[in-house]
């Protein structure tokens, strides 16, 4: 059975099902597989990959990691995450080609591609991660995510009610309302800083229906909301009188291999749309863009390249909280800097938790390329002492700079970011050029590759990770298309659909008529019995 040992080296191993309940190691590490399954291992050639549709690879994928789930509880998970009704487009992840889409003459496009040869519009393979519920690419993982811990506690003859605590900046705090909403034998619990999300991610948090849901906005930043949060699960006295309840506290954050997991799945299935497309041959390289902050869909992205997915580059794209571009071009990680508010909130992150992930796969790997097999075990002690070393040096000193040999790993990365200018020019030029819209985050991770493409002419064919639907930022989006003066952002939502014939998401529509059922607004102070209150 494929196991789970901790980033910081405890040495403890656990069942998938045991992780994705923990949520975080005992040693604060985080869980990963002690080795990751290849797509050999579960029969998926390139040429099969080519015609499955999206369920069929989830599962293969998924499967593959917890392989202490059956066959059928996997299928159960799957089938009731990826429907019709939370997913509104029946390929569930569509893969977009721009060339065809160029609205000018042939002569203007021409010219404009003499004058621009790096013109990303024939490499770039938009993979669109956001149609589900509530528009963003969290719901790719949080939708199935309550099926994954249901079936955990169930396996693991668990009797305790599963409370899922989570602060959010946005987006997770409504993509693990609608996921776990009314789920038997959970509650949801989210704290979003008050004033500090946008109007519409207000708004879809505190119209949330279901009888298990529960919002309260914290008087605080984000990070007073997470460190709220964070001290809450290292309460050992609250944890005791939350289990005289029956209840046991859990995370919908993306530190949670449940929620890693299933993002593995779509860069597989991106792949194999590439095939089925005509862009590659099977067993040709791509390169994958990720607008990246806390670092979990990239790394996804990476364990779908281990799997046995050809990835030339990985091309991380941050805002102008570019911690992680400089870490990528230097090696030293450096959180000591000014935190900026953009208009792509999601990636405004100085703290990037997941990295630690890929730190400890590639320290083990190259410590592990020196020794024989049977020493695998040394090699991953000694990377969990690495990695040890670095995170408490981030916890203390706020930087550290990773080994030669870590930095030896990075070199399949690619780092680069884009500023608010840059980002609202880009959503201009593809909307003139295309008649395509892309949400603020996509327009980071456009920019980033047209950059790429720049520096390096290279043309390989070119995943860009799409994480939100234009409509959850729709006033950057409608005013980088010279749209203006609307009075809020439902406004500017219809009047960004009528311009351009967009159909508005469901999710978003007429959300500021909708009934509000969370109106609760508490002392930072008063979090542990906003807890105790809802159960
Ligand atoms: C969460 C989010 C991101 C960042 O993803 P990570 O996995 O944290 O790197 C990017 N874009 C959008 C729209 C998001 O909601």
């Amino acid at each position: 059975m494929r196991m789970y040992v901790s980033t910081r080296g405890d040495g403890k191993e656990l069942t998938a099902a045991r992780a994705i309940i923990k949520g975080l190691a005992d040693d604060k590490g985080l869980f990963v597989p002690k080795a990751i399954p290849s797509l050999k291992d579960i029969d998926l050639s390139f040429e099969g990959l080519a015609d499955l549709p999206y369920n069929e690879v989830a599962k293969k994928t998924i499967g593959a990691f917890f392989d202490d789930f059956t066959e059928d509880e996997i299928s159960y998970c799957v089938d009731n995450a990826y429907t019709p009704e939370k997913f509104s487009k029946s390929e569930i992840v569509p893969v977009v080609n721009l060339s065809e889409r160029s609205s000018k003459t042939a002569d203007d496009a021409k010219m404009r591609s003499e004058n621009n040869p790096d013109s990303a519009i024939k490499s770039a393979y938009f993979l669109e991660l956001y149609h589900g519920r509530t528009s963003a690419f969290k719901d790719m993982a949080l939708s199935i995510l309550p099926y994954l811990l249901t079936t955990s506690v169930k396996k693991e003859g668990e009797e305790s009610k599963i409370c899922i605590l989570t602060a959010t900046s946005g987006d997770t705090g409504k993509a693990a309302l609608a996921g776990f909403s009314d789920v038997p034998g959970t509650e949801i619990i989210v704290f979003y800083p008050d004033g500090g999300v946008s109007e519409v991610q207000r708004a879809q948090m505190i119209t949330q229906e279901g009888a298990n849901t529960h919002v309260f906005a914290i008087k605080g930043n984000f990070d007073d909301a997470q460190t709220g949060v964070k001290k809450i699960f290292n309460d050992e006295k609250f944890a005791d009188t939350l289990a005289d309840k029956g209840v046991k506290l859990s995370s919908a954050n993306s530190i949670n291999i449940g929620r890693l997991i299933p993002q593995v799945a779509y860069y597989v299935y991106g792949y194999g749309r590439l095939i089925k497309q005509g862009a590659i041959k099977a067993g040709d390289a791509i390169n994958v863009v990720v607008p990246t902050g806390n670092f979990g869909n990239i790394l996804a992205a990476y364990y779908a390249h281990l799997m046995g997915i050809p990835v030339n580059k990985f091309i991380c794209a941050s805002n102008k909280n570019k911690v992680l571009t400089d870490f990528i071009n230097t090696g030293v990680y450096d959180a000591r800097r000014d935190f900026y508010l953009t208009n792509s909130p999601s990636m405004d992150i100085l703290i990037s938790s997941n990295l630690e992930r890929l730190l400890y796969h590639l320290a083990c790997d190259e410590i592990a390329s020196d020794v024989h097999a049977n020493e695998k075990n040394d090699a991953r002690n000694a990377a969990g002492d690495e990695i040890k070393e670095l995170m408490s040096e981030l916890d203390n000193q706020k930087h550290y700079e990773v080994s030669d040999a870590i930095k030896n790993g990075l070199k399949k990365f690619y780092g680069g970011f884009a500023t608010v200018e840059e980002t609202n020019d880009t959503i201009g030029r593809v909307y003139e050029d295309c008649k395509y819209l892309v949400d603020t985050h996509t327009a980071v991770a456009y920019k980033v590759y047209e950059n790429y493409l720049a520096e390096t002419g290279d043309h390989t064919p070119t995943l860009i990770a799409s994480t939100a639907s234009p409509f959850k930022f729709a006033k950057s989006v409608a005013e980088s298309i010279g749209i203006k003066g609307c009075v809020d952002d439902f406004e500017f939502v219809r009047e960004l659909s009528k311009n351009t014939g967009v159909e508005i998401p469901t999710g978003l529509c007429d959300l500021d008529k909708k009934e509000v059922r969370h109106r609760d607004v508490i002392e930072i102070g008063d979090m542990e019995g906003a807890v105790l209150g809802s159960l």
